[in-house]
């Protein structure tokens, strides 16, 4: 292994025919270079990837009405397995979970969403959970979220978590394509709410630090999918008698901003906070 002064490094390896055949094939039809696949195949073997937020769009621009798609599904299955964003027009709430983009819409339906599909926001992330907890007799979202708190590594780093189990109890709510021009909390002023009980299921989700606030919604946002896959939605409340929790922190923000034309002409200058705890909590 030769090491260069600068940040690349040359290494020299000794790989099996087989596997050399194969190399040569993919860059020839890819055009890649076989640099650039080895350096791939290398972070996602040593996790590189891992401890990443792929981020599409702003919170501050949902807050505004910035509800145009401007990534596909497709996309953002290919940097993460797991997280949470809504579709285009607001078209419900988005759970993506071992690699599968769900949609929950506002008729209390639920569908594998098209890889074709659009989305205006979304949060994903390579999901390997790092610490595992179980956590007993949960009694309201406040009680989960500070029994969490004791749980994180602090305020300063994004956390992605999972939870499962059964709910005794569990409120959700799915938002309902949006009218062109409305902004979040107009939008959400129709949101169908959903409240179920004894039902198994798996919490998607984050926790995002408050200095963070105009780019990822601030403290946990959290999405249901059941088992079964017939409900899911953005959760308001719950009550649990054990849930199993795992964590995952991230230091790593990519952060997509869209080109379409509703970003480009937002406000995105003030703090959404208000708005967005008005808009993602249980409302009055
Ligand atoms: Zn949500």
């Amino acid at each position: 292994m030769n090491t260069t002064p600068d940040t690349f490094h040359d290494l020299h390896l000794r790989v099996p025919a087989g596997l050399w055949a194969a190399l040569r094939e993919h860059c020839r039809l890819t055009g890649e270079t076989a640099s650039h696949v080895m350096a791939t195949a290398l972070a996602e073997r040593l996790d590189i990837e891992h401890h990443t937020i792929y981020q599409v769009s702003t919170s501050g621009a949902l807050v505004q009405g910035v509800f145009q798609g401007c990534v596909t599904v497709g996309d953002i299955r290919r940097h993460g397995d797991f997280g949470l964003g809504t579709f285009e027009g607001l078209d419900g709430e988005g759970i993506l979970l071992d690699g599968v983009c769900w949609q929950a819409r506002g008729d209390g339906t639920v569908r594998v969403a098209p890889d074709e599909a659009l989305a205006p926001f979304w949060v994903a992330t390579h999901f390997a959970a790092e610490k595992k907890y179980t956590l007993d007799d949960i009694t309201s979202w406040a009680d989960l979220t500070a029994r969490i708190d004791t749980l994180r590594p602090g305020a300063n780093l994004f956390a992605a978590l999972r939870l499962r189990g059964q709910f005794d109890r569990v409120h959700v709510r799915a938002a309902c394509k949006s009218a062109p021009g409305a902004d979040l909390v107009t939008a959400t002023r129709h949101q169908a709410e959903f409240r179920f009980e004894k039902i198994t299921g798996t919490l998607v989700g984050f926790w995002t630090p408050a200095y963070a606030r105009t780019l990822n919604v601030p403290g946990y946002h959290l999405h249901l999918l059941s088992d079964d896959h017939r409900h899911g939605g953005h959760v308001l409340d719950l009550e649990a008698a054990r849930l199993s929790l795992e964590l995952h922190t991230e230091q790593h923000l990519h952060l997509v901003l869209p080109e379409t034309p509703g970003f480009l002409k937002a406000d995105l200058t003030g703090d959404p906070s208000a708005a967005l705890a008005k808009a993602e909590g249980i409302q009055s």
